[in-house]
């Protein structure tokens, strides 16, 4: 009977994520995320916002609405929610403010948008989709995205909107750690030993898959906390943090440096176009790079055929997928 039991146990967790045609698929960021670190609490308001998101960009693709608009219903309650590291609940710069970075890419068209370094947009997400649909352009920054998305009538915020005090001591305690683990040989070492003790990511992003097969990838991040000189990570570049083509869509989480010098979404489809890999093996491959490369972080992706892969290396990545059907499956440690 125990043995019976077991059985039914591995086949059924050998069944997570697997075989089924997903149509969604979202993460809440990669990091040193352990069971021991986390109170059961936390765990289900972690678990319940990832669902939240799962059934908002769900219930967009029943409706027969367009991938990129199941990205931006995910990736919205994501924003507003304070657990994440997006939006509200966004990390700190080295000079106390929220600095937010955003991407979005249709894969019917390979058309994209993305904004980087804003403080008042409530949904930078929204603006990123703004730039595609409504701009010449791919990427804006700064005071000039603020305007190009005030023009744009999107909802905008006082700066103070951002603000948590979970990000303010996260920020504080960094700053204390860099202080005292200043190893005094140049510049750069300094600023990598502070990224290496924030272990603690939370970007978002989602891919969808709509009925009419077209892909979309999205992802938003206040970055790293405590980055310094307007620093931009891999959340806006498209073809690092965010990819989508006609074969797959991919988003990115985790050390963004090491996912930009890999071109990681890219390189992702680029393996699934050229050398017929299976979205598993060009999603793996890619992860492994980037740990070769000394960098930590995983990342999400969903092939038009509704297979997904998430790989990571770092202890654990809020993720979590709906399949066709609905059934919504969400997972956070290794
Ligand atoms: N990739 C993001 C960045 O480097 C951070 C993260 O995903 O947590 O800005």
């Amino acid at each position: 009977m125990k043995k019976l039991f077991l059985f039914a146990a591995l086949s059924f967790s050998t069944l997570i994520f697997s075989q089924k045609k997903y149509v969604l698929v979202i993460h809440g960021g990669a990091g040193t995320i352990t069971k021991a670190s986390m109170t059961p609490e936390k765990e289900k308001a972690y678990t319940q916002k990832l669902k939240e998101a799962l059934k908002a960009g769900y219930s967009e693709i029943k409706k027969g609405n367009s991938s990129v608009e199941a990205v931006a219903a995910s990736i919205v309650i994501l924003e507003d929610s304070p657990l994440f590291n997006a939006g509200k609940g966004a990390v700190f710069t080295a000079d106390g403010k929220n600095d937010l970075d955003a991407s979005i890419m249709n894969g019917k068209d390979k058309s994209a948008g993305a904004i980087s370094g804003v403080h008042t947009i409530k949904n930078p997400i929204k603006a990123a989709i703004a730039v595609m649909e409504k701009s010449p352009h791919v990427m804006l920054s700064g005071l000039g995205a603020e305007q190009f998305a005030a023009e744009q009538k999107l909802e905008l915020v006082n700066p103070e909107y951002f603000w948590t005090i979970e990000r303010w001591d996260g920020l504080q305690k960094l700053k204390k750690k860099e202080t005292e683990k200043k190893i005094g040989q140049n510049m750069k070492n300094e600023i990598l030993k502070s990224y290496e003790i924030d272990q603690k990511f939370g970007t978002v992003g989602a891919v969808a898959l709509d009925k009419n097969g077209n892909i979309a990838a999205g992802t938003s991040t206040g970055g790293m906390t405590n980055k310094k000189w307007n620093r931009i990570g891999d959340a806006p570049i498209i073809g690092a943090g965010t990819y989508a083509d006609s074969l797959v869509g991919i988003s990115c989480t985790g050390w963004g440096e090491y996912f930009i010098r890999a071109t990681a979404a890219r390189t992702i489809a680029a393996k699934m176009e050229y050398q017929n890999k299976d979205i598993k093996t060009a999603s793996q491959e890619t992860i492994d790079e980037i740990e070769k490369l000394g960098g930590d972080g995983g990342l999400i992706a969903l092939d038009k055929n509704g297979n997904i892969a998430m790989p990571f290396n770092t202890s654990g990545m809020y993720r979590g997928a709906v399949t066709e059907n609905g059934e919504i499956e969400i997972e956070i440690y290794k």
